[in-house]
């Protein structure tokens, strides 16, 4: 570890004898750049690099605070010895401290200086880190040595020499490569190599970090041949299905009043020969920023769980099953299931929010979100199917009224509640756009209304999400 340290500062320097002028530029104003993310504020920012807000507005002359965009360059003070630009990036599946500092060629020191890191254990999934860019020094291929490999042999392997090699990795001597351990060379990612993971992965990705309450979370993972997957996100079993290019997809929903905070993502992988390969790792889980305070009056009957507990166990008699559907019925973006009569932004009540059921009589409450999307428009309006599936469930129901479920694959499901008519039967295939009841307000409803809600792997997520952008 001792020459861990006489080393990086040199490779520091190196690094910005490289790009003299926007060393110089840095110089000039003083500090080193960050460039503005979307979601940021000055406060956030602030806060971030540890620097009063007086100072940064002063530092880089904003006199509205209000005026802050996404892509504005801010220049940080008190950063004495700091110069070039602050790029940020999710930690994502697989990726370790030590894998990061080799492929990124940012010293150690510097690292943990502008991201507060103490602890192995603050690298979960979502973590968002400011990584200093380091322009060529970047290194996108990962190669790992096999068992009883030498790192000359790895270099050789790979186009390089054994000193580059040590360079790279930030490695004290040739004796430093241990099997499985996650090395970077200069060249193109193959997309072949070893990801930080066991040797039965190639690679595994979550998409849209950090995931957020109500979220679906989306894991990708590639596997050497005849690998077959499970594992878990925070309490759930992930059930892996083929996609396309030798991708297996696992979907899992977020409940949307989990705390936020991390919790543990786990891949298990079972070898064609019968042995088996897990990797564990904490993902972050983040807020979905759902707004609070709906209280409703209802009638006690309406909310006593004696009544409504009896109900949802049936629905997740349906969507929460150990064998989801394996074929995938929807391609691409759901639409809106009221598109036929309403404006697809017309919600009266969105996903997520906050409620509170309070009896008439007043000493009863249940605290609560609601589940899914309320649309406008009433009694007898047609309800299309927003993807295709395979009705599963149509039928009345005394809490959520004449209620139809759609099977739409991979542990996907629709719920279309209040209906005035059903118009499918169960078993029957229907294709996104079909007309499959009208609006009504059956059910414990005090106005005729369309709530659809969307379950992923046994948990309601908020179907916006499926509406704006195309899973997996
Ligand atoms: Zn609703």
């Amino acid at each position: 570890m001792l020459k861990f340290r006489h080393i990086l500062p040199i490779l520091f320097l190196l690094s910005s004898f490289f790009f003299p002028l926007r060393s110089t530029r840095a110089q000039e104003s003083s500090g080193p750049i960050y460039i503005v993310q979307p979601g940021d504020s000055l406060y956030s920012i602030a806060a971030r690099f540890s620097v009063s807000l007086d100072e940064l507005l002063a530092v880089n002359g904003i006199v509205d605070p209000n005026t802050l965009a996404a892509g504005q360059q801010l220049i940080i003070p008190g950063l004495e010895g700091i110069t070039g630009i602050f790029d940020t990036r999710f930690i994502n599946f697989g990726d370790s401290h030590r894998s990061l500092m080799r492929q990124t060629q940012v010293p150690d020191d510097l690292f943990r200086r502008l991201n507060h890191v103490v602890s192995p254990s603050e690298f979960y999934v979502g973590a968002n880190m400011i990584v200093p860019i380091q322009d060529q020094a970047q290194y996108s291929k990962r190669v790992s040595p096999a068992v009883g490999e030498s790192l000359l042999e790895l270099a050789v392997k790979n186009n390089t020499d054994i000193w580059t090699l040590s360079s790279i990795n930030q490695m004290a001597g040739s004796w430093a490569g241990l099997p499985g351990d996650t090395l970077y060379v200069t060249g193109e990612d193959t997309g072949n190599n070893a990801s930080g993971l066991p040797s039965a992965f190639i690679s595994a990705e979550i998409r849209d970090l950090p995931i957020k309450q109500g979220g679906t979370g989306v894991i990708k993972v590639m596997t050497q041949p005849g690998v077959t997957l499970g594992g878990g996100l925070v309490d759930r079993p992930l059930h892996f299905f083929p996609d396309q290019d030798g991708v297996q997809t696992a979907l899992q929903g977020v409940h949307a009043l989990l705390d936020p905070g991390v919790y543990p993502l786990r891949l298990d992988a079972t070898l064609p020969d019968g042995s088996k390969q897990s990797y564990e790792q904490l993902v972050l889980v983040v807020s979905g920023n759902y707004p609070s305070g709906e209280v409703i009056p209802q009638p006690q009957s309406f909310i006593d769980p004696t009544i409504t507990e009896p109900e949802l166990k049936l629905l997740e008699a349906i969507t929460i099953t150990s064998q989801p559907t394996p074929t995938k019925y929807w391609v691409g973006q759901f639409i809106s299931p009221a598109i036929a009569y309403a404006e697809s932004t017309y919600f009266t009540s969105r996903y997520g929010t906050r409620r509170t059921y309070v009896s008439q009589e007043m000493n009863f409450t249940v605290q609560g979100f609601h589940t899914g999307l309320d649309f406008g428009g009433g009694d007898g309006l047609p309800i299309t199917a927003p993807a295709s599936g395979t009705v599963v469930f149509a039928g009345p129901w005394t809490v959520r009224g004449n209620a139809t479920v759609i099977d739409h694959g991979w542990g996907v499901y629709s719920g279309f509640w209040h209906q005035s008519e059903i118009q499918v039967q169960v078993g029957q295939a229907v294709s996104k756009g079909d007309v499959i009841g009208l609006v009504g307000g059956t059910g414990r409803v005090t106005g005729a209304h369309l709530h659809w809600e969307l379950w992923v792997k046994g948990i309601q997520v908020d179907p916006l999400d499926w509406l704006n952008q195309s899973y997996p």
